[in-house]
């Protein structure tokens, strides 16, 4: 364990805003986690868990208290069963089920953060989400004092959404389990534009690594692989999730997908696009990417005070526009 005083939480997360924090604990394995955490509580500090700092609008004011971050490495395979340290990265854990034909997380590949993570907005994109695959979550639950094992029915795994996500300060996750596919084929494509780009029909099937460079390809091409080289991918993601509407309050010429009871959900980076911040649209340090207007970039010297009067004004501007309420994706501290 390690700790660092005086830390600008704007070095450890990938929109590059946030003040300094008083103290940052980095934590090796499960055992300094749940430590670092108790410590923490017992002598009532603020604590903040912070993984890859890829979901996460660190406050300009820095964090008067404990920063633990996990660091926890680790994969154990049985069978189709992978168990993973929560400060495990995600894509490495992706490579890794890839390269050793285990199918279930392929489409997930090239997204940023730990796997520790995953499961608190249970993440998703081109089709899967992981709460196909997760089958248990160990938490340290900080209300109770004690370690437990979450299934997934107790997770209340929902779109970029969870039971963890819902009741922030209560659950530490030490390590997630995965039940994966032995098979050097993917599961069924599940989004359009994936199997265009593989040449196969939607709810067909291709080779594993195949299935990973195409998602890295799209990924890429929208600036949604983190890279330094790249300034549209200095950003948290997508920053709002697409809203979920009763079937009736479809917006016109907007694209939607059935998300059942008769509800639809509709595409937020049209609603976005069409508000009038379409790509590439600036106002100060912040702005959108200029490549998906869902992703709200910032460049050095932004503030995450600014970008979230940013992020304001979109809000009200779809609801003015559209009538439809905007949430937003990552976590503001
Ligand atoms: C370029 C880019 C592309 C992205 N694309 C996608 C995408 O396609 N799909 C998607 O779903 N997301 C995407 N994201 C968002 C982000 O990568 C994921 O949400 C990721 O899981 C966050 O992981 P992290 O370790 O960085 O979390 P952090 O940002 O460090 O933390 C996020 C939240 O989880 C909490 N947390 C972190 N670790 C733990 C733990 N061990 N126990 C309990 N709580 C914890 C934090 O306190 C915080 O509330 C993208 C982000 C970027 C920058």
């Amino acid at each position: 364990m390690q700790v660092l005083r005086e830390v600008r939480l704007s070095g450890l997360t990938t929109l590059g805003v946030g003040g300094v924090a008083d103290r940052v604990i980095e934590v090796e394995d499960a055992t300094e986690l749940v430590s670092a955490v108790r410590d923490a509580d017992e002598a009532g500090r603020r604590l903040l868990l912070l993984g890859g700092g890829s979901n996460i609008v660190a406050p300009d004011a820095g964090w008067d208290g404990d920063v633990v971050a996990v660091r926890s490495r680790g994969i154990e395979r049985t069978g189709g069963r992978l168990v993973v340290q929560a400060g495990e990265p995600w894509d490495d854990v992706v490579a890794y089920a890839v390269e050793n034909g285990l199918a279930g997380i392929e489409a997930l590949s090239g997204i940023p953060g730990s796997t520790g993570a995953t499961p608190v907005q249970n993440v998703g994109a081109y089709g899967q989400e992981v709460a196909q695959t997760i089958t248990a979550v160990r938490v340290y639950d900080r209300a109770e004092k004690s370690e437990r094992i979450l299934a997934p029915a107790e997770c209340g795994f929902a779109y970029r959404d969870s039971r963890l996500k819902r009741e922030p300060s209560r659950f530490v996750v030490l390590d997630v389990t995965f039940e994966l596919d032995e098979s050097s084929v993917s599961r069924p494509v599940g989004y359009a534009e994936l199997a265009r780009t593989l040449g196969v029909e939607l709810g067909g099937t291709a080779p594993l690594a195949e299935v990973r460079e195409a998602v890295i390809g799209l990924r890429r091409g929208k600036g949604m692989v983190l890279d330094p080289e790249d300034p549209d991918s200095r950003s948290a993601g997508s920053f709002f999730t697409n809203p979920i509407v009763a079937a009736d309050r479809a917006v016109d010429g907007c694209p939607s997908w059935p998300a059942g009871d008769g509800r639809m959900k509709l595409s937020a980076a049209w609603l976005v696009q069409n508000a009038g911040f379409g790509r590439g649209t600036r106002d100060g340090h912040v702005g959108t990417s200029s490549r998906h207007s869902l992703a709200l970039t910032t460049e050095p010297g932004a503030t995450a005070t600014e970008l979230l009067a940013f992020a304001d004004r979109i809000v009200a501007t779809v609801q003015e526009s559209f009538g439809v309420t905007l949430e937003r994706e990552p976590t503001a501290v």
